[in-house]
This record gives C-alpha cells, sequence and structure tokens, in this order.
C-alpha cells in the first residue's frame, strides 16, 4: 500500500502487538503507526478512510487480547509528543490521551493535588482509561473530567464538555471517537496525605492481585448492577458480585488451558504461563462464562476488548 509521502516511512508493516500488550499475546498488526502530531495522525485517518483499512487504537495494551491470526488493521499508538502533553493550571490538570496514568498521579502529586489515587497501579494510558473508566474502590475517572478532545475517525476535531460526555461502569459514550487529551478536575491538598492514600491503594491491590505473569487485569466486568444472584445456599441474594468471586465459587481457580491459567489469587485474572495464546485465553473465558451462568444465571460480560 502506497501512503502518503509524509506517513510512508513510519508505517511499519506486519508488527507483532504481543509485545505492545500487558498480556504478551497477539499476532501482527498489517500496520503499525505512532504519530507525532495531530496532523499525521489525521493524514493516516483520512488515507486508511479512502482505502476501507480498519483502524484500531492502541494504549498501553493493558485491556486488550489481540488475535493470534493477527489483524488486517492499521493499529495506531499514540505515544508522539502531541499525544504526550501535561499541563497544570489551579485544580485542573489537561493531559495527552497517550500518557500513562502513572505519569498523571505524580504530577498531580508534586503539585499538591488530589483525586487520582485511585488510578495507583492501574498500567493504562488516559486515552485507555477514559474509553473504559477505569476505576477501583468505588471511584472511576469519569467523575472527574471536565472535558475531553477527541477526533472522529475521519479525521476532525471536537471539544466534548462534561455535560455531553457519559459515563457507566466500564463504559462511555466516546466509543465512536479517537481521544486526543482530557482536562480534568482535582482538588487541592497535602503531598503527604496523597502519598499515603496512594500507598494505601497500592497495598490494598498487591494483596488480592499481584500476579507476576502477564496478565490485563480483570477480564470480565462484575455482575450488572441489579441482575439478582443466588448464593450457594439459595438463602441470599445480592444485585452486584464481583465476577471474580462467581468464577472462584465455580471452582475455576488454577484451571488452565493451554499457556493460560486462572490466577489462583484473583479468579478474574488470567495469566499467560509463558507461551499463551489467544485462543487459550478465550477458551477459559468461555468456560468461566458457562459455568458462571450455568450456576448462578449470570451472564458474564468481557471487560477487556478482544481484537480480531
Ligand atoms: C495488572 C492490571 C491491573 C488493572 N487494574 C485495573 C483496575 O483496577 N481498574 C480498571 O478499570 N482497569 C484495570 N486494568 C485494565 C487496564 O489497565 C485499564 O482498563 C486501562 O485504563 C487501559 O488503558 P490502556 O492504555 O492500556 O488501553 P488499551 O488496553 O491499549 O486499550 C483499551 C481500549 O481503549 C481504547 N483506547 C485506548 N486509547 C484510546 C484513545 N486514545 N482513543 C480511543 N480509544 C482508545 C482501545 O482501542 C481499546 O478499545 C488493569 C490491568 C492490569 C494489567
Amino acid at each position: 500500500m502506497l501512503w502518503p509521502k509524509n506517513l510512508n516511512k513510519k508505517i511499519k508493516p506486519g508488527v507483532k502487538l504481543a509485545a505492545y500488550t500487558t498480556f504478551k499475546i497477539g499476532g501482527a498488526a498489517r500496520f503499525l503507526f505512532e504519530p507525532d502530531s495531530l496532523k499525521e495522525l489525521q493524514d493516516a485517518l483520512v488515507f486508511a478512510r479512502d482505502k476501507r483499512l480498519p483502524v484500531l487504537i492502541l494504549g498501553s495494551g493493558s485491556n486488550i487480547l489481540v488475535s493470534g491470526s493477527g489483524l488486517n488493521a492499521l493499529v495506531i499508538k499514540l505515544s508522539g509528543k502531541d499525544f504526550k502533553a501535561l499541563s497544570i493550571s489551579g485544580v485542573y490538570l489537561q493531559a495527552g490521551s497517550g500518557l500513562k496514568l502513572n505519569r498523571l498521579l505524580t504530577t498531580a502529586k508534586n503539585r499538591g493535588l488530589s483525586g487520582l489515587e485511585f488510578l495507583a497501579g492501574i498500567p493504562g494510558t488516559l486515552g485507555g482509561a477514559l474509553m473504559g473508566n477505569a476505576g477501583a474502590w468505588g471511584k472511576s475517572i469519569g467523575d472527574l473530567v471536565e472535558e475531553v478532545s477527541v477526533l472522529d475517525y475521519n479525521g476532525k476535531t471536537k471539544l466534548l464538555k462534561k455535560g455531553r460526555l457519559e459515563f457507566g461502569y466500564r463504559k462511555t459514550n466516546l466509543r465512536k471517537f479517537i481521544i486526543v487529551g482530557a482536562k480534568l478536575k482535582l482538588t487541592l491538598s497535602k503531598q503527604h496525605e496523597i502519598s499515603l492514600l496512594i500507598s494505601q491503594f497500592l497495598k490494598q491491590r498487591s494483596l488480592s492481585q499481584k500476579n507476576n505473569l502477564p496478565n490485563a487485569g480483570c477480564v470480565f466486568k462484575n455482575a450488572a448492577p441489579g441482575q439478582p444472584v443466588a448464593l450457594a445456599s439459595g438463602s441470599q441474594t445480592t444485585s452486584l458480585w464481583p465476577a471474580g468471586r462467581l468464577i472462584e465459587a465455580c471452582g475455576l481457580k488454577g484451571k488452565a488451558s493451554g499457556g493460560a491459567v486462572i490466577s489462583s489469587r484473583h479468579a478474574n485474572f488470567i495469566l499467560n504461563r509463558g507461551k499463551a495464546k489467544s485462543k487459550d485465553v478465550l477458551s477459559l473465558m468461555r468456560l468461566a462464562a458457562r459455568e458462571v451462568e450455568r450456576r448462578f444465571k449470570v451472564k458474564l460480560e468481557p471487560e477487556i476488548k478482544i481484537w480480531k
């Protein structure tokens, strides 16, 4: 494919995506592109649209499972400078979507701004976090958002203010856009209090989730609110159950398929023991979903995005 001159050398064909994901799983993208500027991104989008080439946006790859047979797509990673700008004005933090959450957290802490601490330990970018309304400990990033700058897949820019944004449990109304950056509203606090909160959240996380093997965090969303779940005794019901508890109750901790295994620490994590393939992960996901539905009458919905 002959790309426009300014992009030709930057668009790499046949790049294996395993190295770009925390699962360390996945075949090659037909093309991978890391634009330096918004203009380059817009040019690539227009070209891909005209050639009917599907486009996929990649953040840190910490919430995706890529097919082993590769992707006939242009995968775009927003790691260039236009997507990594960061500034603070008063209690507002303006950040590019390609920045890692950890970087935002440290910058905010150094400026005595609180609000992001619950994100400590989540290995994603701002763009990925907004797209899935990432959250933990009862908080989610959508609660902090004042505005989001986006591009549509024709390369047209838009600024979406708070009133036009919807964030729910691991979802937003941003799905048809590419997120370029966002403005978050934080609150003034003391650095040592922020540090304390961060270490408390990290400690809590390591108690339940410490895994040395590659993974993509929780593979399923928790059971939808309002969905009644009969407990083993049949005597109690509750409206929201963590998917990991349901999978654990089905006795699936430690269950393996090929190179993938359901974590024996946190049953909503699937680990790559070395040579796992996407089909191994999918087979464990199907098993968990089937058993949970059979036993609890709950349909588990994937939290990770499956790219195939
Ligand atoms: C150990 C571990 C712990 C985790 N803990 C949590 C947790 O506590 N809470 C939680 O919510 N998540 C958690 N996650 C999942 C994941 O880290 C988050 O969902 C994260 O926000 C994903 O960001 P990312 O940059 O890696 O996105 P990716 O995985 O690269 O992409 C995820 C989705 O977002 C889209 N996307 C990414 N960037 C953009 C953009 N700029 N514009 C448009 N679309 C975009 C992608 O196309 C894809 O559909 C965890 C993951 C791991 C590995």
